[in-house]
């Protein structure tokens, strides 16, 4: 496997690569869903590139920039073991070059709700830092978790506006037994803390088996889920039904009337935020 940390030789390595380049963007801490894409990106393409990058400029000042996991040797021995061939790991002084002036990405309509509401800054800086990967690694498939559900949606819109190249690859969210997303940030839950994080996963189900049930008010089904949440002690940020596509709020449950429907909630827990969702797939 190689390992590039600037541009010039990501590029001469990107030049002896055979066939469909994948990409995995990620900011490292590699889990078991970091790997599932892993998994699919060597399904989809012949070389498999995974970058390696916590991008400041998606992070606000109060966020935790500075205590981001950042086990880069365990990383490393994770790709070698799932066959990635390429790492890029730059800095960010290669990726943001203090001489260069900044260049503004964004998708404004669909980064201004739900985590643009909590996190104004952190949609521009995943589209800039995605945008800035595309043209380094030239990829013809980049693999994305629906995990995080709204930066999927953000990122499908970006490359079709700016005619990206680029097949976007949605990944199925990966949990752990108990139905806990998989994050990088859950090595900061305490046994307590860990506990009350279910609150998440319990509410998206709860939402599923309403919905299933044939509940067809949506302001019913999310205060269910922010009882559910609150009632894990979980800080609620929200907890919304949404248009699987416009993420734009309903007005009822109907498929007929609504097209596909997604469940979305945010929250603090203890010492991290964390945020889930669910595809109401039942409803299509
Ligand atoms: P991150 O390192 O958190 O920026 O995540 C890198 C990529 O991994 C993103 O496309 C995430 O959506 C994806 N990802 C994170 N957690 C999971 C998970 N539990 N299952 C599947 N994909 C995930």
């Amino acid at each position: 496997m190689w390992i590039a940390k600037d541009i010039e030789t990501l590029r001469k390595y990107r030049s002896e690569a055979k066939g469909y380049v994948a990409l995995v963007p990620t900011m490292g801490a590699l889990h078991a869903g970091h790997v599932s894409l892993i998994r699919r990106a060597r399904e989809l393409g012949h070389t498999v590139v995974v970058s390696l990058f916590v991008n400041p400029t998606q992070f606000a000042p109060h966020e935790d920039l500075n205590k981001y996991p950042r086990p880069f040797a365990k990383d490393c021995e994770t790709c070698i073991a799932h066959g990635v061939d390429g790492l890029f790991v730059p800095t960010v002084d290669v990726m943001y070059p203090p001489d260069v002036l900044d260049c503004e990405v964004n998708v404004p309509e669909l980064a201004k709700v739900l985590e643009g509401e909590f996190r104004p800054a952190h949609f521009p800086g995943v589209c800039r830092v995605v945008a800035k990967l595309f043209n380094m690694v030239e990829p013809k498939v980049a693999c994305f978790g629906m995990k995080d559900y709204q930066q999927l949606a953000v990122i499908k819109s970006m490359v079709q506006d700016l005619a990206f190249d680029i097949h976007i690859e949605g990944c199925p969210t990966l949990r752990q037994e108990d139905g806990l997303a998989m994050s990088s940030r859950n090595v900061y839950l305490q046994a307590e803390h860990r506990r009350h994080a279910l609150g998440l996963s319990k509410a998206l189900n709860e939402a599923k088996r309403l919905i299933d049930a044939g509940e067809t008010d949506p302001l019913v089904v999310e205060q269910v889920m922010q009882q559910v949440m609150i009632a894990h002690h979980v800080i609620v940020d929200y907890a919304v039904l949404r248009h699987a596509h416009t993420l734009g709020e309903l007005d009822i449950i109907n498929p007929q009337l609504t097209g596909d429907i997604v469940a979305l909630v945010a929250g603090q827990v203890g010492p991290v935020r964390l945020i889930d969702n669910k595809v109401m797939a039942q409803t299509l």
